[in-house]
C-alpha cells in the first residue's frame, strides 16, 4: 500500500459536517469518493487521480474523500457499496460516477473541470444535476426542472429548411472540447436548431449504427458511442440555401482522422480526432438518413409541415434582441447568460454605434411619440449589441421574458422580468429591446444584419491545386455562391480591375500575373459577406497572413504578396462595383449547386466564353442589395 502522506495530501479526508460544508466551499472542482466505513474509501483509482493531479498540475481539481456515514448530506448514500464519486463545482452536485470505472472517471473529471472553468472564467451557466441517492437535496432538484422541462417540448423547423444531425462524441466531450467545437459550429455559418447533451445506451448505440453491423469494430464502435456524454444536434444553415447535410460533411472532414489531417487539416476530425475510431464528430450521410437519425434521437422533432395540420405547434423561429448602449458590461454577460439559458442559440451577433438616421430608420413607428427623444439619446450614447436569437416561438418568449417595456410597470409587476432586473438607474427608457411580431423581426434582423454580396476571385496561382478546396470553405462557412465563371482575364479587364493601384510599382506585375492564366469569379452571399470573405482571405501578404491568421486561405496557400491565391471585395460599395463590372447586370437570384461536381461541370461549359463583353465599371453603388445598404456602408 502506499504511503498515507502523499495520499493524504492527494485526497482532503472528509469526515464531519463541518468539513463537508467547508470542502463544498471550495473554488473549483472536487471529486468525491463517497465511502463506507466498513469498506474504506477506493483504492483503487488513488494512483490514477494522482497521475491526473501530476498530469492537469491544475489548482482548480480538488478530490477528497467522505465518510457517508458520518456526513448528514450523505444519509442517501449509506449502506451502499458500490464506490460513488461525487463531483461538486461551486457547492453545487455537477456530476455523479457509480462503480470504479478508470477510463471513464478520467474523462469525467477532465470534462467536469474544463466546464468548471468555463463557469469561472467565464462566467457560464453551471448545470447541477441530481442524483437519486439525494431526493431531498431540494436545490439540485430546482436546478435540475429547466433542461428536462426543456427537453420535453417538440422542436420543430419549417419543413422547406433543411437540416442534418451531428453528434460531438465521447471524446471530444470528454476532452472538454464541445463549447469550442460549438462556437466553431455557429461560427462557420450552421444555426443549431436542437441541442441536447446525454449518454446513449448501448442499445441506441447499436440501433443508431446498425448500417455499421457487419464492420469489423463495430462492437468496439457500439462501446466507445456509449461511453460518456455526446451532445446531439440538430444544424441548418443561417443561409438556408446550400445544402447542409453536405455542408457539415465537407467541415467535419474524411472519418479517417489520419486522413482528414492529411487532405482536410481544418476539418473538425482532423482537429479533434484522437485515433481511428474516435474521431470526435458525426454527421449524416445524406438527406434520407438525416431525417432516420433526427426521428431516432428526437422523437419530438417535427418539420413545420406537421405543424399546420395542427396549428396547436410550436415552430423554430427568430427574433432581435438589442442591449443597449447604456446597460454595464458585467451586466451584458449575465443577460447573455439568461438567454442561453432560457433556451435560445445566438445565431449572429454584432456590436454597432448608431448614428441618429438610423435610430429614426429603425424605430420609424416610435419618431413621433413623446418617448422619441429620450430614446434616440439613448440609442446613440454609444455601441449596442444587436443579437439574432432563434429558438421556438422566440419572438413571444424573449417579450416574455423581458417583461413589460414601461421599466417602473415592469419593477412593480414582474421583478423577475429582465427589464426589471437590468433596468439602468435613472433611465426612462428599458434596457432591451425584442421584436413585438414575427415580421418586425424579419424586418429588424434585415437591418442590423442586411445579406450582402461580395465578388471573391480565386487567382491563377490557385488554380491548379487549392480550387477545390477553397470552394468548399466557401460552402462551408455559409456562404451562397449566386454566380460564378471561370475564364483568363484580358489584359485591359485585370488593369481596369484594379485601377486603383495603377500608379503603384507592382501594378504591371500584377497584371501581368492576373492575365497569367485562367481564374474563377465568385458573387458570395451572407449576411456580412464582405467582412467575413476578407477575414477568411486574412492580410495580403501570406508571410504576415502566416503570423496573424494562420487559417486563412493566404496563409495556407499563397506563396508572396504578389501570388496570394485569393482576392474579396474590401468594402461593399467596391463589391458593387467589381460585381457588376465582371458579371453585368443580375437579375436571377438563382443560386448554384452545393457540391464540388457540379461545379466542375459549370466550369468547363463556361470556360470558353469571353467574360467581358461589358467593361468599365459602374458608378451606380445599387443592384440587387439590401435595402438598408445605407446601414452597413462607408465605414
Ligand atoms: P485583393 O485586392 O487582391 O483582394 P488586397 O485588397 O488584400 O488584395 P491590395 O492592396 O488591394 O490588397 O492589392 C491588390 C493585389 O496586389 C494584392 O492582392 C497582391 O496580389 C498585389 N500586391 C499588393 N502589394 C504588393 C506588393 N508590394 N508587391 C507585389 N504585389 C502586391
Ligand atoms: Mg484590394
Amino acid at each position: 500500500m502506499a504511503s498515507k502522506k502523499k495520499e493524504a495530501s492527494l485526497q482532503a479526508s472528509v469526515t464531519n459536517q463541518e468539513q463537508w460544508e467547508e470542502m463544498l466551499a471550495t473554488k473549483g472542482l472536487t471529486v468525491v469518493d463517497v465511502y463506507q466505513q466498513w469498506c474504506g474509501p477506493c483504492r483503487a483509482v488513488v494512483s490514477l487521480l494522482r497521475k491526473i493531479k501530476n498530469e492537469l498540475g491544475d489548482d482548480l481539481l480538488h478530490f477528497a474523500t467522505a465518510e457517508a456515514d458520518s456526513i448528514d448530506a450523505l444519509e442517501r448514500y449509506r449502506g451502499k457499496c458500490e464506490p460513488t464519486f461525487l463531483f461538486y463545482g461551486g457547492g453545487e452536485l455537477v456530476a455523479v460516477l457509480r462503480g470504479a470505472n478508470a477510463p471513464l472517471l478520467q474523462r469525467m473529471i477532465v470534462e467536469e473541470l474544463a466546464k468548471e472553468k468555463l463557469v469561472l472564467e467565464q462566467g457560464g451557466e453551471r448545470k447541477a444535476v441530481k442524483d437519486d441517492g439525494l431526493v431531498d437535496d431540494d436545490k439540485a432538484e430546482e436546478e435540475e426542472t429547466l433542461p428536462q422541462s426543456e427537453n420535453k417540448e417538440s422542436i420543430i423547423v419549417p419543413a422547406s429548411k433543411s437540416y442534418t444531425v451531428a453528434i460531438i462524441k465521447p471524446d471530444a466531450v470528454a476532452h472538454g472540447k464541445a463549447n469550442e467545437i460549438i462556437m466553431k459550429i455557429q461560427d462557420a455559418g450552421f444555426e443549431i436548431l436542437a441541442h441536447e447533451e446525454r449518454t446513449l445506451t448501448e442499445v441506441e448505440a447499436r440501433d443508431f449504427y446498425q448500417h455499421k453491423a457487419a464492420e469489423v469494430d463495430f462492437e468496439d464502435l457500439v462501446q466507445f458511442m456509449s461511453s460518456g456524454l455526446s451532445h446531439i444536434l440538430v444544424l441548418s444553415q443561417v443561409e438556408d440555401s446550400t445544402n447542409v447535410v453536405a455542408a457539415w460533411r465537407e467541415f467535419i472532414g474524411p472519418a479517417d482522422i489520419e486522413e482528414a489531417r492529411r487532405e482536410k487539416p481544418e476539418s473538425l476530425r482532423a482537429q479533434y480526432g484522437t485515433q481511428a475510431l474516435f474521431n470526435a464528430v458525426h454527421g449524416s450521410e445524406d438527406i434520407d438518413q438525416a431525417g432516420r437519425e433526427l426521428a431516432f434521437l428526437f422523437p419530438n422533432f417535427r418539420t413545420a409541415s406537421v405543424t399546420e395540420q395542427d396549428g396547436e405547434e410550436e415552430r423554430v423561429e427568430r427574433t432581435l434582441a438589442l442591449i443597449r448602449p447604456n446597460v454595464a458590461r458585467e451586466n451584458r454577460e449575465e443577460i447573455l447568460a439568461k438567454i442561453h439559458e432560457s433556451g435560445f442559440t445566438v445565431a449572429l451577433q454584432r456590436e454597432e454605434m448608431l448614428t441618429e438616421k438610423q435610430v429614426r430608420q429603425f424605430y420609424f413607428q416610435h419618431v413621433e411619440e413623446d418617448f422619441f427623444p429620450a430614446l434616440l439619446q439613448n440609442m446613440t450614447s454609444g455601441p449596442v449589441l444587436a443579437m439574432t436569437l432563434a429558438r421556438i416561438e422566440a419572438v413571444e418568449h424573449w417579450n416574455n421574458i423581458l417583461g413589460p417595456s414601461d421599466v417602473n410597470k415592469a419593477r412593480e409587476e414582474s421583478p423577475e422580468s429582465l427589464r426589471a432586473q437590468f433596468a439602468v438607474e435613472n433611465e426612462p427608457i428599458n434596457p432591451l429591446h425584442g421584436s413585438a411580431s414575427h415580421d418586425e423581426a424579419e424586418r429588424e434582423i434585415n437591418f442590423f444584419f442586411p445579406k450582402q454580396q461580395t465578388l471573391a476571385m480565386i487567382k491563377p496561382d490557385a488554380m491548379m491545386e487549392h480550387k477545390e478546396k477553397i470552394w468548399e470553405e466557401i460552402h462551408a462557412n455559409g456562404f451562397s455562391v449566386m454566380q460564378q465563371k471561370e475564364t483568363v482575364l484580358s489584359r485591359e479587364t485585370a488593369e481596369e480591375f484594379y485601377k486603383e493601384h495603377r500608379e503603384k510599382l507592382f501594378f504591371s506585375q500584377l497584371v501581368e500575373f492576373m492575365c497569367s492564366g485562367p481564374c474563377v469569379m465568385l458573387i458570395l452571399k451572407k449576411e456580412n459577406a464582405v467582412e467575413d470573405w476578407r477575414a477568411m482571405l486574412g492580410p495580403t501578404d501570406p508571410d504576415q497572413a502566416k503570423e496573424t491568421s494562420p487559417d486563412s486561405l493566404r496563409a495556407r496557400f499563397g506563396s508572396d504578396i504578389l501570388h496570394n491565391s485569393v482576392h474579396g471585395s474590401s468594402t461593399e460599395k467596391h463589391a458593387e462595383e467589381e460585381i457588376r463590372f465582371i458579371f453585368g447586370d443580375i437579375s436571377s437570384e438563382a443560386e448554384l449547386a452545393g457540391d464540388g461536381e457540379t461545379v466542375t461541370t459549370v466550369l468547363a461549359k463556361d470556360k470558353d466564353s469571353s467574360a467581358y463583353e461589358n467593361s468599365g465599371m459602374s458608378k451606380s453603388p445599387t443592384g440587387g442589395m439590401s435595402d438598408n445598404k445605407q446601414h452597413n456602408g462607408d465605414p
